[in-house]
């Protein structure tokens, strides 16, 4: 089976083509490489390429046949995307349109789209399941939520079936050690905790006034890795001919900022110097996963649930020789 990974180059897309890879899958990779890196694409296709190149997707999909698409590119900062909601509705919204109409174009029927939590927005209630209301509070997660409806309408229209997955935070990385987190700049708290205990500058800590047990905001970490099994459930539940779908994907259990400092203390055995500041906006109190559905529904069982296994392959990541 062949499977086309766009935006395999980046940190969630990488981690899904070396498993890929691993499961004897054949994988061709298309990345524009503005946030990715080549050299993280190990044993696959790489072509260089954006998705608003319309005649290079064309091309593609007339060269190869595809059995699969997973969509990863996407810009991933909720900030950013308040302040450049247009880069956001290009990249995510419209350019993911132009492969859903060469996917159509060339007959290729089974689609992952990696979506996220934010579509939800501030949660009504903990955990949150995939009934919830989707009210997402910025064009990122409205961007990700349009994507889903229109996945809706195309699987209506011209049958093309997709499973749309929902992040909750992405974190860890390649247990061998070969893989791993590279934002630039990075955003995310595992990576800059981590960066704090070897650089000994502080992290700031976003707001210590939330409606949480220890006043910090509370997060489902979920390992990368298990995202990728997730995935390859997924592909193979849309080839089984089960039809669309859409799941939570998060182990289901909340620790707030602090409890994420602490845990890495001990797993690192380093100081790591804390700051307080404000609140970052846009963060709600409280995001955990229900992924129930995705246990039932693709026999999900997340490997690496432990926050503590998270942070140390994340920290074997940051710690590596680097040449
Ligand atoms: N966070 C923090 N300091 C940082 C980065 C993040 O306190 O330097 C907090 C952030 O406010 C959120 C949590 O850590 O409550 C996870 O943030 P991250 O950016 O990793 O993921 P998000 O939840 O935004 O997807």
């Amino acid at each position: 089976m062949h499977v086309l990974v766009v935006g395999g180059a980046g940190y969630i897309g990488s981690h899904m083509v070396k498993l890929l890879g691993q499961r004897g899958f054949q994988v061709t990779v298309l990345d524009n490489l503005c946030a990715g890196h080549r050299d993280a694409v190990q044993g696959a296709r790489f072509v260089l390429g954006d998705l608003g190149e319309r005649d290079l997707l064309n091309a593609l999909f007339q060269a190869e046949h595809f059995d699969g698409v997973m969509h990863f590119a996407s810009h991933i900062q909720v900030g950013e995307s308040v302040r450049e909601p247009a880069k956001y509705y290009l990249n995510n919204v419209f350019k993911t349109q132009y492969l859903l109409d060469a996917m159509v174009a060339h007959r290729v029927k089974c689609f992952i789209f990696s979506s996220t939590a934010a579509i939800f927005g501030e949660p009504l209630r903990v955990p949150i399941d995939e009934d919830h209301p989707k009210q997402p509070i910025n064009p990122y997660g409205r961007g990700k939520w349009m994507v889903e409806q229109m996945l809706q309408d195309y699987d209506l229209a011209y049958g093309l079936k997709a499973v749309c997955l929902r992040y909750f935070n992405a974190a860890g990385a390649d247990p061998e050690g070969k893989l791993g987190e590279r934002h630039d700049p990075e955003t995310h708290l595992i990576p800059l905790v981590l960066r704090a205990a070897t650089s000994q500058r502080p992290i700031t800590v976003f707001g210590t006034d939330y409606d949480t047990p220890d006043g910090t905001c509370i997060r489902d970490y979920i390992h990368v890795n298990d995202l990728g099994e997730a995935h390859l459930l997924a592909l193979q539940r849309l080839w089984d001919g089960v039809g669309s779908a859409a799941y939570n994907l998060g182990n289901g259990n909340g620790f707030s900022v602090r409890e994420v400092i602490d845990t890495a203390r001990k797993v690192t055995g380093c100081e790591i110097p804390v700051v307080y500041g404000e609140r970052r906006p846009g963060d709600p109190a409280r995001l955990v996963a229900d992924a129930h559905r995705a246990r039932a529904d693709l026999g999900w069982t997340p490997r690496y649930a432990d926050l503590a296994t998270i942070i140390a392959h994340a920290w074997q990541w940051e710690t590596r020789a680097k040449s």
